[in-house]
C-alpha cells in the first residue's frame, strides 16, 4: 500500500459534479472515461498527488445507481495505490477479508483494480489500484 490514489464520489450528473468541483479544487477535470463492464461514465480532477474520481452511472443496474437510490450521492470508495495487486489481494483475502472480484479487472485511468466488500471494512468500499505499466 503505497498512497491514497483517488476518492470516487458518486454523484447523479456528471455535468454538474465536474462544474462543482471544478470550482472547489479550482482546477478543470482531466480526463472523462467510461468504464463499460462497470457501466459507470468517470471523471477525474487532481490536485497535487490527490485524485477526485466523479462516477455516473451509465446503466439503471450499476453499483453506482444502487448505491445512489440507496444512500443518495456522496462519497462512493476510497482507492489505495499498490505496486502488486495479486500479492495484496492474496494478502486481504489471508487476513480474512472478502475481496469482490477474484481476479483484478480493467479499471478507469490505466489501472488494474479490485475491491473489498464494505462489510468487512467499517462500512466503506476500499478499491485496490494497480497502474499499468505500458511496454518500455
Ligand atoms: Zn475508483
Amino acid at each position: 500500500m503505497k498512497k491514497i490514489e483517488h476518492i470516487g464520489i458518486a454523484v447523479s450528473n456528471l455535468k454538474e459534479a465536474e462544474a462543482t468541483y471544478s470550482k472547489i479544487l479550482n482546477v478543470s477535470p482531466y480526463k472523462r472515461e467510461e468504464v463499460a463492464g462497470e457501466g459507470v461514465l468517470t471523471s477525474f480532477l487532481k490536485i497535487g498527488e490527490s485524485k477526485i474520481e466523479l462516477l455516473e452511472t451509465t446503466k439503471p443496474e450499476s453499483a453506482i445507481a444502487k448505491f445512489i437510490a440507496k444512500r443518495g450521492e456522496g462519497i462512493h470508495h476510497i482507492a489505495f495505490d499498490v505496486d502488486d495487486i495479486q500479492k495484496e489481494m492474496k494478502r486481504l483475502k489471508a487476513e480474512g477479508f472478502q475481496i469482490l472480484n477474484s481476479e483484478p479487472k480493467m479499471g478507469a485511468d490505466n489501472k488494474l483494480v479490485c475491491f473489498l466488500h464494505p462489510k468487512s471494512s467499517n462500512g466503506v468500499l476500499i478499491e485496490l489500484c494497480q497502474e499499468i505499466k505500458s511496454d518500455p
